[in-house]
């Protein structure tokens, strides 16, 4: 464990999991990360070394084969994985965002036919809210189904955004349905959409057309998906009904935003390591850098971001774990972790000096990574809507 962001009162095999976990991020992940980054190669020997320590199945209960741990100990292990290289912390999110939406809302025979191969890693989960037109604003969603005379439905329409889009088997698709409900959230279905790994036409009608170049977050794939007349059985209804899957898939987010969070805190931690290091190595005017009190107080202000962000985090998860609501924390979470990545990882650059701009030097990859965080599973400006929304309800005046 690095001193910075210890969590208290885990149980030994928490403590059990992410020590090991950090042994494969030390020898597995970091080693490498900077040259798979670059040539944006899709880390296969990582994901098989991560289906063998079964941190695919590492939420899912035991009765599906999973290991059944907390969102705490999902997020300390993402944490962890982040500070290696975010990229391999995307490959699990979705998968593990599908496989809780299963778990929560998915009918018996959906949950055990999808979650013991869920569990093995041999099913891989990518869900697909955002379209071409819309990412922020969920309910305008245009994407149609259309059920047909025989019960099952035509799905016509673009998404756009999907992390792990062409190496996933099991899309979670949100798509209107149009079930005549007055406020347009409620016109929503979650589909899963079972396809083979790949890129073009993988199923007729379904197209995955080829991987986004991303400015960071790169080795993962993030993609399209066209659905051109995709015909797919009621039966591909996340919990067998139709028009619940905006609420469905807002319970997903928000246990993905404590996965960014600790994404974030990862990164931070990453990005405070390296400009500790370098900080004693570089000198000038006859001394290391650290030894100048600028420098110095940087250092300070990065620690305790990290910490605030790391607390925050924890936070968030407990609750969830308690089953206890978490909207507001976790935005919470979201917000101030992502936020404070932003600034630890520019600080850490800047105390690189000219080296930070090298890609040589790890920074220089932390530095294309962090701005994502400002912008997946919400904006900020998502969250503080969020977030303002939830405290003006619960400290609303009593007229
Ligand atoms: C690398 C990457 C991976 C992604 N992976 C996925 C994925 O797996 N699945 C998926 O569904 N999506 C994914 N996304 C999409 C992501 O969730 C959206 O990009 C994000 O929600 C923002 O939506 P948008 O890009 O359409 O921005 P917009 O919604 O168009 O927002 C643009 C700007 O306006 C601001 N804004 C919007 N509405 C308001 C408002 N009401 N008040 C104030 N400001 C506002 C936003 O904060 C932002 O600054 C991914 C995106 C990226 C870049």
């Amino acid at each position: 464990m690095t001193r910075l962001a210890q969590t208290a009162d885990l149980t030994d095999i928490q403590q059990e999991i992410l020590s090991t976990v950090r042994t494969f991020v030390d020898k597995e992940i970091i080693p490498h990360a900077q040259e798979l980054e670059h040539a944006d190669a899709y880390p296969t020997e990582i994901v098989d070394g991560l289906k063998e320590l079964g941190i695919f199945g590492l939420m899912i209960p035991e009765e599906y084969g999973g290991l059944g741990e907390s969102l705490l100990t999902y997020a300390l292990v993402v944490e962890e994985i982040a500070r290696g290289w975010m990229s391999v912390s995307g490959v699990i999110n979705t998968h593990f965002i599908v496989a809780y939406m299963l778990l929560q809302h998915g009918t018996a025979e959906q949950r055990e036919r999808l979650l013991p191969r869920m569990a093995t890693g041999e099913v891989r989960g990518a869900f697909s809210m955002s379209e071409p037109g819309l990412g922020s604003d969920v309910a305008g969603i245009r994407t149609r189904a259309v059920e047909q005379a025989d019960g099952d439905y035509v799905i016509d329409g673009q998404k756009m955004w999907l992390t792990n889009g062409g190496s996933s088997t099991l899309v979670a698709a949100l798509v209107r349905t149009d079930e005549g409900a007055e406020k347009a959230h409620q016109n929503l279905t979650t589909f899963l959409v079972e396809k083979p790994a790949g890129f073009g036409e993988v199923v007729p009608g379904l197209t995955i057309p080829g991987k986004i170049d991303k400015m960071g977050y790169k080795g993962v794939d993030t993609t399209e998906l066209v659905f051109d007349g995709f015909r797919i059985g009621a039966d591909a209804i996340l919990g067998g009904v139709p028009g619940k899957g905006f609420a469905q898939m807002m319970d997903g987010v928000e246990v993905g935003r404590v996965n960014v969070a600790a994404r974030a805190c990862g990164i931070s931690i990453r990005a405070f390591e390296l400009a500790i290091a370098y900080a004693q190595q570089r000198e000038t005017f006859g001394k290391p850098i650290a030894q100048h009190q600028a420098i110095a107080f940087q250092l300070a202000e990065m620690a305790t971001k990290v910490e605030a962000a790391h607390a925050m985090m924890v936070r968030a998860a407990r609750l969830k774990d308690a089953g206890q609501r978490n909207d507001v924390e976790a935005g919470m979470a979201k917000l101030l972790a992502s936020e404070y990545c932003a600034e630890v990882t520019t600080q850490s650059f800047r105390i690189h000096g000219g080296y930070g701009y090298s890609k040589e030097y790890e920074i220089e990859r932390l530095m294309r990574e962090a701005p994502f965080l400002l912008i997946g599973e919400g904006t900020s400006e998502i969250q503080k809507t969020i977030i303002s929304r939830g405290l003006l309800k619960e400290y609303a005046l009593k007229r």
